[in-house]
């Protein structure tokens, strides 16, 4: 039997999964309107190349990627622009969108888009086809893919990483896309392994994932190099620094990229996607989202549109329950609180989580007993504790300098075991905006 191979520290929060990890993914009815902000993705804004009244078609570029790392986006659905205007984006602030008022009365079916054959493509070329589709990393972190498949020269790939591991508690798309799409998942890593001028990949996937992980063994092409490794149940299993720690046995140095040490990684989800574009010529459009929690009352995976508001998908899965409390974007480990039901889902949305009265209990704040609990789980070995000091006297440039904020993946395990309930994940994520701050008025 294959040893599960893992990373130091880490947590183990209840997984709920059971909730959907049963439900076969469904597609989404068109809502009448779709809402796309042209930041969906890390890096420049896209720039909008429609205007109020232009009439669109669901697969149409409507924003162009403005710099290097930076992304385009499509039309999810056909109809009319409404208007661009700012417009509440998930993370708490305004953002140029473009708004569609969907046509009812068409069939939705994509504009045909051509594609090249892509095993005819130049290997370098690969990566501007996946940048013209918009494509960004599923995982959450929504970076350009076309950026990441062009490493720099002087740090050569040898190995991609397919994380499969969807380590947030709650989460199933991920899981539901190996069992459903696996053909597409190794579509996109032969793709990639083009692209980056290599032959060998892994795929990770956590062991609570048993019949994903016999899905991807038994249709693994024979003739490609690739392993389908099972990975102990721990989070942060999933995010790129672990999940290189724990197939690779190698450490990113504080600073620098995975491809540093030879390494990338790509999410399932996206490796799904890369095959599409290459396939039907689908550029970036939807995904498969989880909606779930004890406080919505048709938990499922669906194929979403982006650009579906927060208020029609709730609708859709039944309204919420009468004890629903919060509403996340994302797991409850990472997620991002929702405050208002307008918000459009987005590219790097993998989740909408309600969560119930129950699952969400607001304890005290307390002041820090120096237990060292929050030590103990730092994935990357940081000093939570002193950084949630630094970060409440708001010493940011000796958090950033001397603490190493820089490495903290705000993967929250610190705000998870401190007794003191002291929101240290929050507190850091707040910091990083503060010298963002600082840094512009310098
Ligand atoms: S876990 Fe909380 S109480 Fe314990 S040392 Fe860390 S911050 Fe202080
Ligand atoms: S949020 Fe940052 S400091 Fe806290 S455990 Fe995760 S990496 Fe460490």
């Amino acid at each position: 039997m294959q040893s599960l191979l893992s990373f130091k520290h880490g947590v183990h929060p209840p997984e709920h999964k059971d909730i959907t990890a049963g439900i076969a993914s469904r597609r989404f009815p068109f809502p009448d309107e779709i809402i796309l902000p042209l930041s969906q993705h890390i890096g420049t804004p896209a720039e909008s190349l429609v205007q109020a009244g232009d009439r669109v078609e669901r697969g149409d570029v409507i924003a162009q990627a403005a710099g290097f790392i930076s992304s385009s986006v499509h039309a999810t659905a056909s109809g009319v622009v409404k208007s661009i205007e700012l417009w509440p984006h998930p993370n708490g602030t305004m953002v140029p969108s473009i708004r569609i008022d969907v046509d009812p009365n068409s069939t939705q079916m994509q504009r045909p888009r051509i594609v090249p054959r892509w095993e005819e493509v130049e290997d370098e070329d690969l990566s501007g086809e996946i940048g013209k589709a918009g494509i960004v990393g599923l995982g959450g972190a929504a970076f350009p893919s076309h950026v990441k498949l062009t490493p720099p020269k002087d740090q050569p790939i040898d190995l991609l990483l397919v994380n499969g591991c969807e380590c947030e508690p709650y989460l199933t798309s991920d899981h539901r896309t190996m069992l459903e799409h696996p053909e597409k998942v190794y579509l996109g890593i032969r793709i990639a392994l083009k692209a980056l001028g290599i032959s060998r990949a892994v795929i990770g996937v956590e062991a609570n994932k048993p019949d994903a992980i016999e899905v991807m063994r038994n249709t693994a092409p024979h003739d490609l190099d690739v392993t389908v490794q099972a990975l102990q149940v721990k989070y942060p299993q999933g995010a790129e620094k672990m999940l290189i720690k724990a197939v690779m046995g190698r450490e990113v140095p504080s600073g620098a990229l995975p491809s540093s040490i030879g390494a990338l990684v790509q999410n399932v989800a996206t490796s799904a996607n890369v095959a599409a574009v290459f396939t039907t010529g689908q550029p970036l459009i939807e995904r498969i989202i989880t909606v779930t929690g004890r406080g919505i009352r048709k938990p499922g995976n669906w194929v979403i549109p982006f650009g579906t508001r927060l208020r029609d998908v709730i609708n859709q899965c039944g309204g919420l329950t009468d004890d629903a409390a919060e509403i996340v974007f994302g797991g409850p480990m990472m997620g991002l609180g929702q405050a208002n039901l307008d918000v459009p889902i987005l590219k790097a949305t993998g989740g909408v989580l309600v969560l119930s009265r129950d699952e969400c209990k607001r304890q005290d704040i307390l002041p820090c007993i120096r237990c060292g609990k929050c030590l103990e789980v730092c994935p990357v070995f940081l000093n939570p504790q002193l950084m949630g000091a630094l970060a409440k006297a708001e010493r940011f440039e000796e958090l950033a300098a001397d603490a190493n904020l820089g490495d903290c993946m705000l993967c929250g395990c610190c705000s998870y075991v401190c007794p003191s309930n002291i929101p240290l994940s929050q507190l850091f994520a707040a910091s990083r905006v503060q010298l963002g701050r600082l840094a512009k008025l310098a």
